[in-house]
């Protein structure tokens, strides 16, 4: 009926998420609110390991893109599970550090790594760092040599393999800010520099080629384009590299008319693809990383909001003013985003009407959606966005100087705060 699997009504007719009453939720802690179930996120963390160790033996590791939602907490759980982590900020390392996250499975990323970034990986000691481009390869080397450290490291290659249509295409040239160049020969130049400078190991390549991906197709030539390259420089250069890190942007049901593929599908695709090409040029079976982030974490959230201002303009339409918008999520206003509603207190009851559900910023942009189905909603309802728990708190801003939601998690009929709700005075800490 919802979206999501951990969504459900009571006996009231009201939302439940993992089983506690949303108007409960909201009342006890406020709105806007974002809530996530804790059981959820680790069951999407245990598909996924299971996943390798089912159809690969176990010889890969799960690394939860820490960018589509990051805290202490968050890191704590991903940790319990046994997945490592992907990080792109020196923001996002440090809160992994805090948290006692195992620096030796974390994957540093980002195409533009500062000095600072670089040094704090380092001197964190995270399992890699995935090189980008050749200034950075050359800036890590002076500051492992300067440390006397040799950290690993892997390259981003560009594979060329455009996700965002649904018949792939590869592209001959990719326009991309991400990564190295496989036909240019760019990439190529980079593994033998690697190989013979003695501040960094090569332990890997790695591609992310996009997100909200449905379907497995391109994952799959991703990895063979992959492979095919390790098994060029295996016969170039003789080094086998042992690490392939296939990325994430594995769709999720945002819409009832979405239809991702179970992970398990995914995971035993992929790892056939990965086998047969091994097989064919005659390569070791690489240890294997993959970098989900939404489909961990975006399933298992819900963003509470309570109804103020309703605008009936006849003839054109009805906004629902809402207590948050583009500054808890805004993902509608960058991508036109589409989501899932429903009024918390009278979840059983139809959804009536088609309603533009509006922020409370000054944009005329800040909308959570168009012509959204929704029960009829007056001011003081309250209102259940689905689906939100990857790339809305990640994204956030103090827009207008509002402040940003407490994040809840549920567990097992229980709450906890998280993340808490930002006050006024967080609003004006660094002000002089
Ligand atoms: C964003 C990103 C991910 C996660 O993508 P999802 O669509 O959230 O699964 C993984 N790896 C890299 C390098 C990324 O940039």
């Amino acid at each position: 009926m919802f979206v999501s699997e951990n969504l459900n009504t009571n006996e009231k007719g009201h939302l439940t998420i993992g089983g506690i009453d949303t108007t409960e939720l909201a009342a006890e802690y406020g709105t806007p609110l974002y809530v996530m179930d804790e059981q959820l996120i680790r069951k999407h963390c245990r598909r996924f390991k299971d996943g390798i160790d089912k159809f690969y033996g176990g010889k890969g590791l799960v690394c939860f893109a820490s960018k589509a939602f990051s805290c202490k907490e968050m890191c704590k759980v991903v940790a319990s599970e046994g997945l490592g982590l992907d990080a792109v900020s020196a923001g996002e390392l440090y809160t992994a550090y805090k948290a006692d996250f195992p620096m030796e499975k974390i994957g540093f990323h980002g195409n533009n790594k500062t000095n600072e970034e670089l040094e704090l990986a380092v001197d964190l000691g995270v399992g890699h760092i995935i090189v980008d481009n050749i200034s950075e390869l050359e800036r890590l080397e002076k500051i492992a040599a300067e440390k006397g450290k040799r950290p690993h490291i892997m390259f981003r290659i560009k594979p060329g393999i455009d996700a965002h249509t649904h018949s792939f295409v590869k592209t001959g040239q990719i326009d991309s800010k991400f990564g190295f160049a496989l036909e240019t020969g760019e990439a190529f130049d980079a593994v033998k520099h690697a190989l013979s400078c003695k501040n960094v190991e090569l332990v890997g390549l790695h591609c992310h080629i996009g997100s909200q991906i449905f379907d497995i197709d391109p994952f799959e030539e991703a990895a063979r384009v992959m492979l095919n390259f390790i098994a060029d420089i295996k016969e170039k250069l003789g080094y086998a590299v042992p690490g392939l890190n296939l990325g994430g942007g594995f769709g999720i049901k945002y819409l009832n008319s979405d239809n991702p593929q179970p992970f398990e599908v995914f995971m035993e695709r992929v790892s056939a693809a990965v086998k047969k090409c091994c097989e064919d040029l005659n390569l070791d079976q690489p240890y294997i990383y993959i970098e989900p982030g939404r489909s961990i974490v975006a399933p298992a959230g819900i963003t509470l909001y309570t109804v103020g201002a309703r605008k009936e303009i006849p003839n054109i339409r009805t906004y629902v003013s809402i207590d948050g918008g583009m500054c808890d999520n805004p993902r509608y206003i960058l991508y036109s985003s589409e989501y899932e509603a429903v009024v918390a207190n009278k979840a059983n009851e139809e959804r009536s009407e088609k309603v533009t559900i509006a922020g409370k910023c000054c944009e005329s942009g800040d909308l959570i959606g168009e012509n959204m189905p929704l029960q009829h909603a007056e001011s003081g309802d309250i209102i259940a966005v689905c689906a939100t728990g990857a790339y809305n708190y990640s994204m956030s801003s103090n827009y207008n100087r509002i402040q940003k939601p407490a994040v809840v998690f549920v567990n097992d009929g229980t709450s906890r705060v998280v993340v808490k709700r930002e006050t006024l005075d967080d609003i004006i800490r660094n002000d002089v």
